[in-house]
């Protein structure tokens, strides 16, 4: 059996418009126009996303897909975009379970949810702050694309499967004075360098010899200027907390007040770009692994969670589901790096996992053939704004 060409050819549109997060514009516009043209789902975009509706009654049991579609920033030149994430592949995966489960009924009502700003971590909490939908559904399953792992193999991870993370940014205020009478004012450059020195003392106060994930990037230390006659009376620290466990983070954000808030000088703190872990519930992966396992499809369990962060976790906070990883090949570029491309033979086995989560023996088509229409040239396209 040979792959939809439309799928193909609409993952190739996709992939030659990528679109930063939060300025999904066209690709919106690509979606919509799929969705209309080769479906006859209901199609509504919302200031926070596209959802596509497959409704066959009130009362029965409602099911969540999802795709996120923003593509990355360049880098070294972070106003172009790229599809480095593969996200453009995820949506195209979304686009093929709708068109497989075209005209046909299930006994159960289908949301297919297409999500902007997935790299910020914003989208996904949108949605579930804003869209009522999210609230009534029994499942909700998301997939990303994953190198390292041989292409088409679905892994699964019960309890953590991506990291929490967030960015945390802590602005200490001194006194200023002259650079001769240091003594005078409140310099916070030795505050901020052993606040840094103890971050692994407050880590393994907090795990306790678990282990369990908890770590910290410092990305970026400043303090006072460039004035020689002043001693320093501000500065600014940089870091990014990562977990298995949103609690564990907190805990550490807080080690790193108390410190801060000490003496006599003051803190104010922001978070930024905020991820909370995405984290299975054990019984719905098991279910999975059993139906993918009896549709003869590969899966493996992943030992450790990823290290990377995925906004997929807030409807998990919300909502019974599952997030997976789908092999793009062993030695396939990584995420985010220059030469990653999403491969199109990932799509099948997607589209096979899904349809087994939606409905227990499904048909699966796993021998689509793909030949010649695999890799795609690496991310050439470029979209800068
Ligand atoms: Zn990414
Ligand atoms: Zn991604």
């Amino acid at each position: 059996m040979t792959m939809d060409p439309r799928i193909l050819d609409l993952r190739a549109r996709l992939h030659d418009c990528p679109e930063l997060s939060g300025h999904e514009v066209n690709t919106f516009n690509i979606i919509e126009d799929f969705l209309r043209t080769h479906t006859t789902l209901t199609v509504e975009r919302r200031p926070e996303g596209l959802l596509a509706t497959h409704w066959e009654g009130e009362g029965l049991e409602t099911l969540g897909f999802r795709a996120d579609v923003d593509a990355i920033p360049m880098e070294g030149n972070p106003t172009c975009a790229c599809h480095g994430c593969g996200h453009d592949g995820h949506s195209a995966i979304l686009c093929a379970l709708a068109l497989a489960t075209e005209g046909r009924r299930y006994g159960k009502n289908l949301y297919f949810i297409f999500q902007p700003a997935e790299e910020t971590g914003e989208g996904a909490r949108r949605i579930c702050e804003t869209w009522p939908e999210i609230g009534t559904l029994h499942r909700i399953y998301g997939l990303h694309n994953i190198p390292g792992h041989p292409l088409g193999t679905l892994l699964a991870r019960p309890g953590c499967f991506a990291c929490a993370s967030q960015g945390f940014i802590a602005d200490v205020q001194g006194r200023p004075a002259h650079a001769a009478y240091p003594g005078d004012g409140a310099n916070p450059a030795g505050l901020l360098c052993q606040t840094v020195l103890a971050l692994p003392q407050m880590t393994e106060d907090i795990l306790r010899g678990d282990d369990r994930l908890l770590m910290h990037t410092v990305i970026g230390l400043r303090v006072g200027g460039e004035n020689f006659g002043l001693s320093a009376s501000e500065g600014r620290l940089c870091l990014t907390l990562r977990g298995h466990r949103q609690s564990d983070i907190d805990a550490l954000a807080q080690a790193i007040r108390a410190t801060l808030e000490r003496g006599d000088m003051t803190a104010a703190f922001e978070s930024r770009d905020v991820f909370p872990d995405t984290t299975n519930p054990a019984d719905i992966t098991q279910e999975a692994v059993a139906r993918w396992r009896a549709s003869g499809l590969s899966v493996r369990m992943l030992e450790a969670p990823m290290r990377w962060s995925e906004d997929f976790g807030w409807y998990l906070k919300r909502v019974p589901g599952m997030f997976f990883g789908v092999g793009i090949g062993e030695n396939h570029p990584g995420l985010h790096t220059a030469d990653y491309c999403f491969d199109d033979r990932v799509i099948p086995p997607a589209v096979a996992a899904f349809m087994a989560l939606l409905e227990k023996n499904s048909v699966i088509l796993v021998n689509w053939d793909l030949s010649g229409r695999g890799v795609s040239p690496t991310n050439r396209n470029l979209s800068c704004h």
